[in-house]
């Protein structure tokens, strides 16, 4: 099967991660495999609030953790997914990570 080109051969610097990684929008069309996909997806629950426009703690929301939903919604002032929580800025990459590769 052809690579659909999905998933450039690049690595994002940690800045493009902590912005980008699930908060921008995926532009593309053709079907393809989200967890992959360094975009956000409608209804995907890796999806990210920008903390450009949300400001929100790396702590994870006890209403998340409990019951999955929070009234607050994106207002919420707490991370509402391991994904928000280890992608925020005082977390990513403030940890040796054991899984990369030796350059
Ligand atoms: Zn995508
Ligand atoms: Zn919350």
């Amino acid at each position: 099967m052809a690579d659909a080109g999905v998933l450039p051969r690049h690595v994002y610097t940690a800045n493009e991660m902590i912005s980008g990684y699930k908060v921008i929008d995926c532009r593309i069309r053709q079907q393809h495999d989200w967890s992959t996909c360094f975009y956000a997806h409608p209804q995907e629950r890796a999806r990210r609030r920008s903390l450009l426009r949300h400001s929100y703690a790396a702590v994870l929301c006890p209403d998340m953790v409990s019951s999955g939903s929070c009234r607050l919604g994106d207002a919420c002032d707490k991370s509402h997914s391991v994904f928000e929580l280890w992608l925020h800025p005082d977390k990513y990459c403030t940890r040796m990570c054991y899984d990369a590769p030796l350059l």
